[in-house]
């Protein structure tokens, strides 16, 4: 099976600047955010299943999911929102394995962006790691976002400390966008060798 190294880091830190450059080197990229929206696409299992559960209210007038009215309905009940997981999670999951599975490079990379970070499909965790203060300018001038809205999706997230306590591998990207470059060629030529010795 594929070296498999897990991608994680706090809000704005850098996973999606850090994953399109192993993208450009060729790395196959499973990515959860994206397989979550994936997997509730108009003409899905699961988009049938919640628009019968919800009715055709949840669904846009392109008939695509209306995600803001479907998170006011699991922000305001717990019972709703396990429901929805029980048939987005398992959608979700087959869908970033059959992405590993097909995977062509030496190894591929699991995108979590959400969560405690942690997959049994995971041999290797790479955490970006900047200073709460970076994340925060970083995602201010990207988003319209106040300060105090990131503050709390920051305090809602692992800590800095508890990423890296499972980190095997750390980018500290609080440096420009050069350095970053030569830190991704450096950790692509540890992987590849990994991928190699684990064949
Ligand atoms: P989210 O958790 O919100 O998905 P993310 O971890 O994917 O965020 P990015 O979107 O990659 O973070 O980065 C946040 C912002 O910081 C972006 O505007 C990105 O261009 C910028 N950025 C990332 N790395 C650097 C860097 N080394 N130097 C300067 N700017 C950077």
């Amino acid at each position: 099976m594929t070296l498999v190294i897990g991608l994680t880091g706090g809000i704005g830190s850098g996973k999606t600047a850090v994953s399109d450059r192993f993208e450009n080197l060729d790395i196959t990229i499973a990515d959860a955010d994206i397989a979550a929206r994936t997997v509730v696409e108009p003409g899905t299992e699961a988009l049938t299943k919640i628009s019968s559960h919800f009715g055709d209210d949840i669904l846009c007038p392109d008939g695509s999911l209306n995600r803001p009215a479907m998170r006011n309905i699991v922000f305001a009940d717990k019972s709703q929102r396990r429901w929805l997981e029980s048939v987005t999670v398992p959608a979700i999951l087959a869908e970033l394995r059959q992405i590993l599975d097909n995977a062509k490079s030496p190894y591929a990379m699991l995108m979590l962006s959400s969560g405690n970070g942690q997959s049994p499909w995971i041999d290797r965790h790479l955490v970006v790691d900047v200073p709460v203060e970076v994340q925060i300018e970083r995602v201010m001038s990207r988003d319209s976002n106040t300060r105090e809205q990131i503050e709390a999706i920051i305090q809602s997230q692992l800590s800095r400390e508890q990423r890296l306590t499972y980190a095997d591998d750390i980018i500290r990207n609080d440096t420009g966008l050069e350095q970053l470059d030569i830190e991704i060629k450096k950790l692509h030529q540890r992987y590849l060798k990994l991928a190699a010795d684990a064949s």
